[in-house]
């Protein structure tokens, strides 16, 4: 990581980070209101440019000259903070607008957080900021902080200004904001920006993002957000800086609200499953960002990113001076995704010849108790020269004999020496602060606990791997025949239906280059016994309804059909069946199918959400889809990178891999699948719904075979 020169500084960074005189509209004298607050902020945190309150009753405030209006300042305003009531905003804005205000900040509240009317007023802000050009932050929001010291510029009503830093933080909730400048106070964190983003009228994250590409000051990019703005920039945005921008730097977001709340009612299982917050989850693995549950883990993360190297892999090496820890560490590694690195035998010997004969000389490192620091520097060296070793995190215990700080100070200088990650776990209670001080003053990261060291860690190959990935693209398929699927969409379209029964979604899927298998509509049983006869034995017979969406529900499906015998009464039980429980079901006939070779059931399938487009699934299919809930996400358009990654990712990924020595299954089959329903919903905008379930794969090279296939349009 590391900065760069920036001569062309984006226009919002300009306007708002970097403004050579701010506005204090509606500063005040009021002890504890907000007008004061912001204008003490920004006068007492040595802010470079100069500063004007605004306000038409008062002469002066904090011993400063008050001026009436923006249009009463003599010199120009670069930018403007606004704290007025919320019906004066927009005529506020318009005179600041006519002043040649460039960005305004409105921190006061009151608009479409509070209903209608609100709404009302802020979509009035809205088009006064268009019509006179002018940048808007917020309303209703905090404000925004530039730790540079060629600014300084703390225009917010928090309580404390941040420490000079590399990590920016962006943050959608005031409240969350507020909490996470007092932690990162407390916690010693530097920041280099902060903003509080509020309704989001105007600028949006992927403005700031926009922005904070190439901010020299900034390295690491920190969010919390309650929604995104605009999902497919956002996806574009986010994936350029942290994966193919030159200077590359990770982005860590909280999306609160991991609960299930936008799953709608629908008919297909990936309806059903596909809920907005799986569609974060899409978004954010697409563009390469990290997704952290609590404030704690995103400060955790973001200061082992601010200060150390990324590791080139998730090999790593464990030096403890006591087993416990040494073993807590080993597990969490495990289970975050590292791997205990396997040291070379130049290492082993090292140690054997550095350490006590008690000391434990293979992965996690054990230098004992009673170890000072020169067996530590000894251990450390030894491991951190090894080539099979990506990154080394050091767990300290005190004892008795433990001098801290200079086990610290070892620490610092040994990491120092080595282009590896070293993060630290001091499992101290008692008061450390000076051996912490000595960590954070040379910018090694130090945890309470050994999981939190290795969690960090395990984010930090995480992203390695991102940066390095194989970059991949959209594939596209020539053998498709898109009229011929256009022509059975626009037909159900103009029929007034929206569910395509099993034979109008296997020609979509036909004319998509999907593995099918024959089949035929049959509206008898003579014709079905010809059918059969034509396609071969062993057949399937299934109830084709516009009204039955799920077949097996109501007796629809006839499996392993062997004879003409057996179809005949299988043919009449079916629509007995389906008389008895769907009596009012408008039938079209029967489908004769071939029957599939058994093979492992997945599912994939598409819901088309209005605010993200297209989320493709991929899962374990059969009857426990919905129970298990084993399935990943991605937004389409689907690379092929992404593609793999998405059958790679579920919990059941083992099914596919030979397990208990199975042959492995076709997964690339699958991929294929994925890729050419990417394509087929892209081209298709009708298609809302898409269900392949299942899917049955084969041994590899065997290929795999849509067995049942449901699609809904609007
Ligand atoms: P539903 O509308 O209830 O989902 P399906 O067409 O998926 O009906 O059939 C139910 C189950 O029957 C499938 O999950 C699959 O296990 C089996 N099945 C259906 N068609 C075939 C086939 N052609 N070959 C093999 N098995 C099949
Ligand atoms: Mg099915």
């Amino acid at each position: 990581m590391g900065g760069c020169t920036n001569r062309d500084e984006p226009k919002i960074m300009k306007t708002f980070f970097s403004p050579r005189s701010v506005a204090v509209v509606g500063a005040s004298t009021r002890p504890d209101s907000v007008g004061r607050a912001i204008f003490s902020n920004l006068l007492f945190s040595g802010y470079t440019g100069i500063v004007y309150p605004v306000n038409p009753k008062a002469h002066g405030i904090l011993g400063v000259r008050a001026y009436h209006s923006v249009w009463d300042i003599p010199g120009g305003v670069d930018l403007a903070v606004i704290i007025v009531p919320s019906t004066a905003v927009p005529g506020v804005l318009e005179e600041c607008g006519e002043k040649g205000v460039k960005g305004a900040v409105v921190i006061t509240a009151g608009f479409k957080e509070v209903g209608q009317q609100g709404l009302e007023l802020e979509r009035q802000v809205k088009d006064v900021t268009t019509k006179c050009g002018i940048s808007l932050i917020g309303p209703n929001c905090l404000g925004i902080i530039n730790t540079d010291p060629e600014f300084s510029l703390n225009a917010t009503f928090a309580r404390s200004m941040p420490r000079v830093g590399n990590i920016a933080f962006i943050s959608q909730s005031g409240a969350l904001g507020v909490a996470a400048l007092e932690y990162a106070h407390e916690q010693n964190i530097g920041l280099s920006k902060f903003v509080s983003m509020g309704n989001k009228a105007d600028v949006t994250e992927n403005d700031l993002l926009t922005g904070l590409k190439d901010d020299p000051q900034t390295d690491v990019i920190l969010l919390y957000l309650e929604d995104l703005s605009d999902p497919k920039t956002f996806i574009e945005q986010a994936k350029q800086i942290t994966g193919d921008a030159q200077h590359k730097k990770p982005i860590l977001a909280i999306k609160s609200g991991r609960t299930a709340e936008g799953a709608k009612a629908a008919s297909s299982h990936t309806g059903a499953l596909a809920s907005s917050d799986e569609a974060y989850d899409a978004v954010f693995i697409e563009s390469g960002v990290l997704r952290v549950e609590t404030l704690e883990e995103l400060f955790d993360y973001a200061q082992a990113f601010a200060s150390q190297p990324l590791p080139k892999s998730n090999r790593i090496a464990i030096v403890t001076n006591a087993g416990g820890p040494g073993i807590m560490a080993t597990d969490a590694c495990i289970r975050y995704g590292l791997k205990l690195a396997e040291f070379e035998e130049e290492t082993t010997d090292k140690l054997r010849t550095g350490l006590p004969r008690t000391a434990n000389i293979n992965n996690p490192v054990d230098i004992i108790g009673d170890a000072k620091e020169d067996r530590y520097e000894l251990a450390l060296r030894s491991v951190l020269e090894d080539e099979n070793v990506d990154g080394v995190i050091a767990i300290s215990t005190p004892q008795m004999m433990t001098d801290l700080e200079a086990v610290a100070k070892t620490i610092v200088d040994t990491a120092s020496t080595y282009e590896k990650p070293m993060l630290t776990c001091f499992m101290a209670t008692e008061d450390i602060s000076e051996t912490l001080r000595i960590l954070d003053e040379k910018r090694v990261p130090h945890y309470l606990f050994p999981e939190a060291a290795a969690r960090a860690m395990a984010n930090m190959a995480e992203y390695a791997w991102w940066i390095q990935r194989p970059r991949t693209d959209v594939r596209t398929f020539n053998d498709i025949h898109k009229d011929q699927a256009k022509r059975v969409l626009h037909r159900v379209k103009k029929e007034g239906r929206s569910f395509l029964p099993e034979p109008e979604a296997h020609d979509v899927l036909e004319a998509y280059g999907f593995p099918v298998l024959e089949s035929r509509l049959v509206k008898s049983v003579e014709e079905g016994v010809t059918a059969a006869e034509r396609i071969g034995f062993p057949v399937v017979l299934k109830i084709v309804s516009p009204d039955i969406v799920h077949k097996v529900d109501v007796g629809g499906v006839k499996v392993n059909i062997q004879t003409k015998a057996e179809l005949r009464r299988a043919y009449k039980d079916l629509l007995e069946n389906v008389k008895r429980e769907k009596p009012d079901a408008d039938i079209w006939g029967v489908f004769v199918q071939k029957m599939a070779a058994k093979g492992k059931e997945a599912i994939i399938g598409m819901n088309r959400d209005p605010h993200f487009g297209p989320i493709l699934l991929f899962g374990l299919g059969g009857i426990y889809v919905e129970l298990f809930k084993d399935v990943s996400f991605r937004i389409a358009p689907l690379r092929e990178l992404g593609a793999r990654r998405m059958i790679r990712q579920i919990r059941g990924y083992k099914m596919f891999e030979g397990f208990r020595g199975e042959p492995p299954s076709d997964t690339e089959a699958i991929a294929e699948c994925l890729q050419r329903l990417s394509q087929l919903v892209m081209d298709c905008e009708e298609i809302d719904e898409l269900d392949i379930n299942p899917l049955i794969v084969y041994n590899k090279g065997d290929g795999a075979m849509v067995v049942d296939a449901r699609i809904l349009i609007r």
